[in-house]
């Protein structure tokens, strides 16, 4: 069975590696924050073309504290994509602000600047944007918005690390950069891991406040806190994978672009890749009129696949209290409906990605 990503390839490639950087943190003890996950935020900070990068426990955490530092809170709103991982909602719900949900557009699936403009209200506060399934969306038309109506833009980068924007890393863009490096994710710890970036200390140093206890001198705290600071393990874990990072892209691009170019099935519909943009394919997306039967299909050959995401975050039972209804986020509920995600990671073949293409190419549902 070739499996949707398997991680035990780069473990295997790089046991020694991994290790070598478990059992320094070891024999130090630096177990949290410390010397390794400060590090590896300095090389977070320099990959990312950034002044600051912040690590915290999760990407989640990272989009929390994000929406705290900025002053988000009851009574407030926030546009945020209908598509997307549902946790770029909830630093919002966190601190009592309402998620405001935009839809996206036909062909980038990427938030909907048009849709953005309309869903502003005189309690808007700002717009999470996200990179979703490594495609950068269209930064520029959104921060023109946000612009015009004295709003923040805060990227979600969880799905895009090292994804270029008009020559910039993604996370270098917006006010912050919220990370996840969630197993599975482009860059990732073993176990959880997220951070935040930005050119703008004063930022940066009330995340190191909220995650650290609400404290910047030990035991005195400064406003009520959190813990959600980076483990030790998880930064030198993730030094060791920022190395290979590169070459990791690089093979995800090789793969995504095969894809793209071979699979000449129309059943299928893909991602559009503005010319703007690098794209870090951390999820290879198709619409296809039944992903169940492709689903099943695919298994019958042992290939997996699986779906990102089979319900958008408005029509989410969590948000029913908004009272959103099917229809209006009408981009965002097709994809839900028909999307199937193709496996694709580093470590696959050029023959398994040929697999996948002949399959594609071969599916025939009436049959
Ligand atoms: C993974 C992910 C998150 C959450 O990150 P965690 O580290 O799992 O908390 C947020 N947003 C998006 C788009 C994600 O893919």
């Amino acid at each position: 069975m070739l499996k949707r990503i398997d991680l035990t390839r780069d473990y295997d490639k790089h046991k020694s590696e991994y290790m070598e950087a478990i059992e320094a943190v070891c024999r130090e003890t630096a177990f949290s924050g410390g010397k390794y996950a400060d590090r590896f935020d300095r090389e977070f900070a320099d990959y990312i073309g950034v002044k600051h990068a912040s690590g915290v426990n999760n990407g989640t955490s990272a989009l929390h504290l994000a929406m705290l530092t900025l002053g988000v809170g009851e009574g407030d709103e926030v546009i945020v994509p209908a598509n997307t991982y549902v946790a770029t909602a909830w630093g919002v719900s966190y601190t009592k602000a309402t998620p405001v949900f935009a839809d996206c557009t036909p062909d980038t699936w990427e938030l909907d600047p048009e849709d953005t403009e309309r869903k502003l209200t005189d309690k808007t506060k700002g717009i999470i944007g996200v990179h979703l399934y490594g495609q950068p969306f269209e930064f520029n038309k959104i921060k023109d918005i946000a612009d015009r109506h004295g709003l923040f833009v805060v990227e979600d980068c969880a799905q895009a690390h090292g994804a270029v924007y008009e020559g910039r890393k993604v996370g270098s863009l917006g006010e912050m950069g919220c990370f996840s490096f969630y197993p599975g994710k482009n860059l990732y710890a073993f176990g959880e891991g997220g951070s935040v970036t930005s050119d703008n200390e004063k930022y940066i140093d009330k995340i190191e406040v909220y995650k650290n206890q609400g404290c910047r001198e030990r035991y005195y705290h400064e406003v009520i806190g959190y813990n959600m600071r980076l483990e030790g393990l998880q930064g030198a874990v993730l030094s060791v994978g920022l190395k290979h990072l590169d070459e990791w892209t690089a093979r995800r691009r090789e793969i995504g672009r095969r894809y793209l170019k071979e699979i000449t099935n129309p059943i299928f519909t893909m991602q559009s890749h503005p010319d703007n943009t690098d794209p870090v394919f951390h999820l290879f997306e198709v619409m296809v009129p039944d992903p169940e039967d492709f689903l099943k299909y695919m298994a019958e050959h042992d290939v997996e696949c699986n779906r990102h995401y089979p319900a958008p975050c408005h029509l989410q039972q969590a948000y029913r209290h908004l009272g959103y209804k099917e229809g209006d986020c009408p981009n965002a509920e097709r994809l839900a409906t028909h999307c199937a995600t193709l496996p694709l990671f580093p470590e696959m073949t050029d023959e398994e990605a040929g697999l996948v293409i002949r399959l594609c190419n071969g599916y025939n549902p009436a049959h």
